[in-house]
């Protein structure tokens, strides 16, 4: 009987979709060369990698990769969620019932394999897109050229990964006319998988530049493997002068080359002129003189231009239709901005683009945060998924409905016809954006994440900037990719088993204090530690449910600490003596603390010789519970002082041993803060203290290297341009003095929002339109003065502080400073903005 009613629901399931990316459990298995007892050979039509991230569980086959962290840990998760098809390298450990378990000896190699599989069904032109720089914004702008008379399949986002490509080439229907991936590579050996399963027909070559040389011996070796796209295209479009050295690399039937040198190019660049806010570029193509206007005038998106630009009338465009859709590309922002809202709301804005994968990864980004219970989703219709209407709707709907949404508002036709497929407690339908904003004051938005997520052409940024708090020019930009990038780079170094605590103490040194705990909770580290109880409360009410250590419990902050369960760090006999007296009255037992101890700070800490009576002292103890015992390295980061870090290692080993001997049970140990894992992977022991390198800087691992990211960006801008004569003196005290006539910008920060004083008369610099220059005068409370004689500006052009490039390392040098003071002084005046892609 079972058997009959799971064929009957396969069979309604199939005929109701009919779709080309649906697979039986069977074909899968038989596809991927599986082992393994098929149990109801169920229909699949998701492929899920992440357990965090399961929608459509019914549909969805999770493959277990082992990265990072190992797959296979989160089957019982994913099963949870209602998953019940697995491609897996052993089964699990326990029995799952009705669940069919695929086993493979590589599930990546699966993954790879079934997407092969699905792209060889589709015979239409497919266009696949390498090079170091570039590869997102050409794949978008493409697909924005293309979009306009063909339907078109490409990667969401910057999928172009050994696990993002096989995502983007699944999404592949018999819609589709053209299909546009890029493919992004870090390693030897990896483009030949990668072109299997995106089998270009086109290919086209972005910039080449020395970004991530790593896994690769030199940057030729590098370029050999990006250039292995292209063996067997029928077409490669690339920059002429680019690959000069790679000639005999490109194995393509034909080649369309761009240049800016080479008259013999097949589009010969040869005149370049900017135009207000455009760039005027004419050529020679084709024996003709032709013209394209690019609304960029910036060096790289004219580059990525042109190269669309080649591709276009390498397809068989003419040059007419190529510069009028060219003339209308639009900015391609793949990134998601929260931001603070006004009547105490998050925004959550991604108003650039739309389809059900993004919307996806916008709804995991709202669903990470826990600052207010409520959430609400404003969505516009969605254009071109390659899907028909019925089922994008009924996909949408169902994304909506999983991911427990408040409210929701959509605008559009499309969705108002819909109204009753969206399941949630309160929802509001307009049938455009003028409609939505006209009632905007009576939808009440307060104390809640708004995700605001809409096609282009809807223009809701106009929403987003009524609902957003008003900036004051000068912002810091918190780049959570690159938070995440820099805690996996110390996650790899670590042995299995070793905790992470994230140092977020002093406003995350600087960056943030929800918006990055979210982040970190959702990555699963294992605790956070602040300085002071007050920052740990505010973790808490923004609902942060991780342990959370307090460095400095002051006595007057026990209540809080009790009450918002933040475990306290006991430093000295003093601290232990009244915090077990106050359990004691409060009637408190085994109330979670950690032990710190002096192993040559000489700052906080029991010292060795007082660790024996401390152990008489815990021995005894029933209000408290010992959960980690530490000590902090004074100079891990300098080779100098390496035989002072070992003398602080044996002392601590040894005072660790006596304490978990009197106690009589195991407590977390732990030592090193972020040079400490860089340089003293020894040192692990059960746990580490990561701080600064989460932030993106190591003193023992040099910027080059290009590992860490820098995660914040302090930015302002220019209030006002003059011109001054020798002789004039700019600024307080009349420091300032030209020697020769020139001009000086007046940009909008001063030593109150943590530009320190420090850092004028020429003392810092800053980056004007990718121009270093100098401070001149002193620097006031709000203003700075730079001088930019000789430069192009404008008032209310951007000014970099400091950002990924030009870095805080490189500040902290001016002033005799270290990068961490730097960060933390950026004072809160200054909004933070956070980025995740
Ligand atoms: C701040 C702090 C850290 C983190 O140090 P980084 O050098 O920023 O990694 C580790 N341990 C303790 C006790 C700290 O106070």
């Amino acid at each position: 009987m079972p058997k009959i009613s799971s064929i009957g629901r396969n069979i309604s399931k199939l005929a109701s979709y009919m779709l080309s990316n649906q697979y039986t459990i069977q074909q899968v298995k038989t596809i991927i060369t599986a082992e393994g007892d098929i149990i109801t050979d169920d229909i699949i039509s998701v492929l899920l990698t992440d357990s965090r991230r399961i929608t459509n569980a019914a549909d969805g086959l999770f493959f277990a990769l082992s990265g990072r962290r190992n797959g296979h840990a989160f089957i019982a998760e994913a099963y949870a969620a209602g998953v019940r098809n697995f491609v897996v390298k052993q089964g699990p450990e326990i029995k799952l019932p009705h669940a069919n378990f695929m086993i493979v000896p590589d599930v990546l190699t699966a993954l790879q394999q079934l997407a092969t599989h699905h792209r060889d069904r589709f015979n239409i032109e497919v266009i696949g897109i390498t090079g170091s720089n570039g590869k997102t914004i050409v794949k978008e702008w493409l697909y924005q050229l293309f979009a306009i008379d063909k339907n078109v399949v490409r990667n969401p986002k910057s999928y172009n990964s050994q696990i993002g490509v096989p995502l983007s080439v699944w999404q592949m229907s018999e819609k589709n006319e053209l299909g546009v991936f890029e493919a992004g590579i870090s390693m030897p050996g990896e483009m030949d998988r990668l072109k299997e399963i995106i089998k270009p027909s086109v290919g086209v070559l972005t910039h080449l530049g020395p970004a991530h040389n790593e896994g690769f011996e030199d940057f030729k070796g590098k370029v050999r493997e990006k250039l292995k796209l292209f063996v067997g295209c029928r077409l490669a479009i690339y920059n002429y002068d680019q690959v000069t050295d790679y000639k005999d690399e490109i194995i393509a039937d034909n080649c369309f080359t761009w240049s800016r040198t080479f008259r013999q190019a097949d589009l010969y660049v040869f005149s370049e002129t900017v135009i207000s806010k455009s760039y005027y570029l004419r050529a020679k193509y084709k024996e003709q003189e032709i013209e394209c206007l690019v609304p960029f005038t910036d060096e790289a998106s004219v580059e990525n231009a042109i190269t669309c630009w080649a591709t276009m009338l390498a397809l068989g465009y003419s040059p007419v239709e190529a510069d009028k859709r060219i003339e209308r590309l639009t900015a391609v922002s793949m990134r998601l901005e929260l931001k603070n809202g006004t009547n105490d709301c998050s925004v959550i804005d991604d108003t650039y683009n739309s389809d059900i994968q993004s919307l996806e990864i916008a709804l995991n980004f709202l669903n990470q945060q826990n600052q207010h219970k409520k959430k609400t989703l404003i969505l516009s219709d969605i254009f071109q998924s390659g899907l028909s209407e019925e089922i994008l709707y009924k996909q949408v709907a169902e994304l909506v409905h999983s991911k427990t949404i408040d409210r929701f508002i959509g605008v559009g036709e499309a969705l108002m016809s819909r109204q009753d497929t969206i399941n949630v407690p309160e929802k509001h339908f307009f049938a455009d954006t003028n409609a939505l904003l006209a009632k905007l004051n009576t939808l009440r938005f307060r104390d809640e994440t708004i995700l605001i997520k809409g096609s282009r052409s809807f223009e809701f940024e106009r929403i987003s900037r009524l609902l957003s708090q008003k900036n004051h020019e000068t912002v810091m930009e918190i780049n959570l990719n690159a938070l995440l990038n820099n805690l996996n780079y110390y996650k790899a170094k670590l042995k299995p088993g070793v905790k992470v605590m994230a140092m977020v103490k002093a406003f995350s040194y600087g960056s943030g204090t929800f918006e990055l705990a979210n982040m970190l909770q959702y990555n699963k580290v294992d605790y956070l530690a602040v300085a002071y109880a007050d920052e740990g409360v505010t973790l808490r009410q923004s609902g942060i449910t991780l342990p959370i250590t307090v460095m400095n419990a002051e006595y007057s902050a026990f209540d809080k600490l009790v009450e918002y369960k933040l475990e306290p760090v006991m430093y000295s006999f003093g601290l232990l003596d009244e915090f077990v007296k106050y359990a004691q009255l409060n009637e408190i037992s085994a109330y979670p603390v950690h032990i710190k101890l002096d192993t040559g700070m000489h700052r906080l800490g029991f010292e060795e010789f007082e660790v024996d009576t401390l152990c008489d002292m815990l021995e005894i103890n029933k209000y408290i519970h010992i959960k980690s015992v530490f000590s902090h390295l004074v100079a891990s980061d300098a080779a100098e002082h390496d035989g002072f870090t070992e003398t602080q290692i044996k002392r601590f080993d040894t005072s660790y041993k006596k304490i978990e001997e009197a106690l009589g049970y195991k407590v977390i140990k732990h030592l090193c803060n972020t040079s400490g894992i860089t340089r003293w992977p020894a040192a692990q022991y059960d746990m580490v203290r990561l701080g600064i390198g989460l932030y993106g800087v190591d003193a023992a691992v040099p910027p080059t290297e290009g590992v860490l990211q820098p995660i914040a960006t302090l930015k302002t801008s220019v209030s006002q341009v003059r011109k001054v004569t020798a002789g004039d003196t700019i600024g307080y005290s009349r420091k300032g003095l030209m020697a020769d006539d020139g001009k000086i910008a007046t940009v909008r920060i001063g030593y109150a929002d943590g530009y320190l004083r420090a850092f004028g008369n020429g003392v810092g610099k800053m980056l004007v339109n990718g121009t270093l220059v100098p401070t001149i005068g002193n620097i006031s409370m709000d203003m700075t003065m730079i001088d930019v004689t000789a430069l192009n500006v404008e008032e209310g052009d951007d000014v970099i502080v400091f950002n990924n490039e030009y870095r805080i390392e490189e500040l902290a040098t001016q002033i005799g400073t270290i990068p961490y003071e730097i960060l933390t002084n950026i004072s809160q005046r200054v909004k933070r903005v956070y980025f995740y892609e």
